[in-house]
């Protein structure tokens, strides 16, 4: 199954910016050609627009599929391209793309981690997905000192003081899951009622109601505190009335937008948002940098999971070249070949 690796150095043929489902399966379409991928994606886990957004919706327009669960063909594909053994870094994003003097490149995330490779495959869809941020002053001093956007490592929490904020799914999953954790518990709502799964909503009102967690609704966070590390979060309901709770984070759960971010300072051709590509392999204009999936642009481009699927098939051939210096790849069927293995 594709893990995160901790790793802060990583050496590989093809490196994937974004693990939605078409840079998913260009490992597929690399792993056969036996170059090696490393995937990177800002979100904490794989599958993109489809984990993230739509994860229990069905879809009805992958081939030999007459319906799939979004989240299922992610799994399906994690599956598929496992003989591979891909690696990935997950929840960092890339935010530095360098040539090196022998026409390799090396990435580098938020977090310091840095990709050596020969190709770059940018499948990053609709960008990065960038939290939502509430309107609280100083809010940006505390990023990394005690305020979390997105969950990577649950564990980071337990035994902690946690303040949540939001109303949708994400908001009340994670109330659930980390009320077994943490010491204490606050979820702030600006409504009464949730947005999200009505079985969530009622299982966190259970908890409330029998005090194993804290359930302020109407209310939003209006401030928070610390010295250096953050250590308070003021509340205020809808009356004006104020409480200070002491908590070691506060993680304001309001949903992600994606936007392009990074990928537009590294001299791609760009045509509103979406990288131009040359629809004989998918390459940009920058030799070795390839774009596949919802992030290119081409004339007729058609935003589907198929579409991509079909892009990263060619662009493999093309990566191919360049990866094993200058070879052709050999064309086989998968039924001639048998099993996928690497
Ligand atoms: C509600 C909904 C329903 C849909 N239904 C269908 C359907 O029925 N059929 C269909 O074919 N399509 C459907 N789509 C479209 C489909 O989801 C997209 O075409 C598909 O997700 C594109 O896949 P992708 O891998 O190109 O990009 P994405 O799924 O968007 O994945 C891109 C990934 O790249 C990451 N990323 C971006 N920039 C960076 C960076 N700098 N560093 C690290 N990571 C980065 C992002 O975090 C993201 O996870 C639907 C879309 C939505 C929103």
């Amino acid at each position: 199954m594709v893990q995160s690796i901790e790793d802060k150095r990583v050496e590989t043929d093809i490196c994937t910016i974004g693990a939605g489902p078409v840079g998913l399966f260009a490992v597929f379409e690399a792993g056969l050609l036996k170059m090696r991928c490393h995937l990177i994606d800002a979100l904490p886990q794989i599958g993109g627009q489809l984990s993230e957004i739509y994860p229990k919706k069905p879809i009805y327009d992958i081939p030999g599929y007459p319906d799939i669960l979004a989240q299922d063909l992610v799994n399906n594909l994690e599956q598929q391209i496992a003989p591979f053994h891909p690696t990935a870094t997950l929840g960092e994003r890339v935010e530095e793309l360098d040539r090196l003097e022998d026409d390799s490149f090396r990435l580098q995330t938020n977090e310091g981690t840095e990709v050596f490779c020969k190709v770059v495959v940018i499948a990053g869809g609709l960008g990065c997905f960038e939290p939502r941020k509430p309107a609280v002053e100083n809010l940006e001093q505390y990023e990394g000192k005690g305020i979390a956007y997105i969950i990577k490592n649950p564990e980071k929490f337990r035994g902690k003081k946690l303040v949540l904020a939001g109303g949708g799914d994400s908001a009340l999953d994670w109330t659930l899951y980390l009320s077994e954790l943490a010491e204490e518990v606050t979820l702030v709502h600006r409504g009464s009622t949730f947005r999200g799964a009505p079985d969530s909503a009622e299982k966190v009102m259970s908890l409330a109601d029998q005090k194993k967690i804290n359930l302020q609704l109407n209310a939003n966070v209006t401030a928070i505190q610390g010295n250096g590390m953050l250590n308070a979060c003021v509340i205020t309901d809808k009356a004006k009335n104020s409480v200070t709770v002491d908590t070691d984070y506060f993680i304001p759960l309001f949903g992600l937008s994606p936007k392009l971010g990074p990928i537009a300072d590294w001299n791609l051709n760009l045509d509103r948002n979406a990288i131009v590509v040359n629809t004989e392999d998918y390459s940009t204009n920058v030799p070795g940098i390839y774009a596949i999936g919802d992030i290119n642009t081409y004339p007729g481009k058609l935003k589907l999971i198929l579409c991509g699927f079909h892009e990263a098939a060619l662009m493999s051939h093309s990566a191919y070249r360049i990866v094993s210096g200058g070879k052709k790849p050999s064309f086989k069927y998968t039924t001639v070949n048998g099993a996928p293995t690497m």
